[in-house]
């Protein structure tokens, strides 16, 4: 529906060992991409994969991290700083996502999703920023309150836009199996292009990738990817099926 590069990114979240891996990789390897198809193919494994994960899969996809730190290196237990994930040959981090905004033991805020992506994006990594509101925020009528809250926190920061692909998952979709229908998720891909029209540029809400996800499946992929302001999916459970094939050739 647009000329904007169709995105698939997959997140693996904290799953797999060396074994399952190495054979997702096998899986990905075997999706008959076109050259010229203009598809986008990223797949993000835990951190203590992203190396291998990269020197199996195929170059024409790229590989994401699920996190990163917010500054270099340092005296910073336990992080990972951008600059490792590129010596690696990592191209993506996901950012913002549910699991870190909402997991009690994480509540990451805005300003420190912000800070990271502003961080990420200085440092030459393309940014999947996630977004999207709980179900009780949706019930209260605040959907795009809470989606341009989040992105406000990134614009205070960030000007060049053009590394950066926005994830808008409703937080009551993720691991559900209750997939926002096709309607529900453009309206709010269209405000939020608007948003961007109207607060950032024109030329950036025109080139701007905003993608679904939350329950994507083999199933429900292809009506989704039919809607205007849809550009491709973050997909969680699915993405460690053999029907990741399906949604990254859902659109045509
Ligand atoms: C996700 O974690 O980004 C996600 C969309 O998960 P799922 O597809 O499992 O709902």
């Amino acid at each position: 529906a647009s000329n904007r590069h169709f995105f698939v990114g997959g997140n693996w979240k904290c799953n797999g060992n060396k074994k399952s891996i190495r054979e997702l990789v096998e899986l990905v390897n075997a999706i008959h991409v076109e050259r010229n198809s203009g598809i986008e193919v990223v797949c993000a494994p835990p951190f203590p994969y992203l190396d291998f994960v990269r020197s199996l899969l195929k170059k024409e996809f790229g590989v994401a991290a699920q996190n990163c730190w917010i500054t270099g290196s340092g005296a910073y237990t336990g992080e990972v700083s951008t600059d490792m994930l590129l010596d690696v040959g990592v191209d993506w981090v996901i950012l913002g996502h549910s699991e870190r905004r909402h997991l009690p033991e994480l509540q990451e805020t805005d300003e420190t999703i912000a800070q990271k992506t502003k961080r990420a994006l200085d440092s030459g990594l393309g940014v999947i920023l996630c977004i999207g509101e709980l179900l009780q925020e949706r019930e209260e009528g605040k959907t795009l309150d809470v989606c341009k809250r989040q992105l406000s926190a990134v614009a205070k920061v960030v000007t060049d836009w053009r590394k950066v692909v926005v994830a808008y998952e409703p937080v009551w979709a993720i691991g559900t199996g209750k997939v926002a229908t096709p309607e529900q998720a453009q309206e709010v891909h269209n405000s939020v292009r608007q948003w961007f029209r109207e607060s950032i540029a024109p030329q950036v809400a025109d080139t701007l990738r905003i993608i679904y996800g939350g329950s994507v499946n083999g199933q429900n992929c292809e009506r989704l990817a039919g809607q205007k302001d849809i550009d491709g999916f973050l997909v969680g459970g699915a993405s460690l099926k053999p029907e990741f094939a399906n949604i990254v050739l859902s659109h045509r």
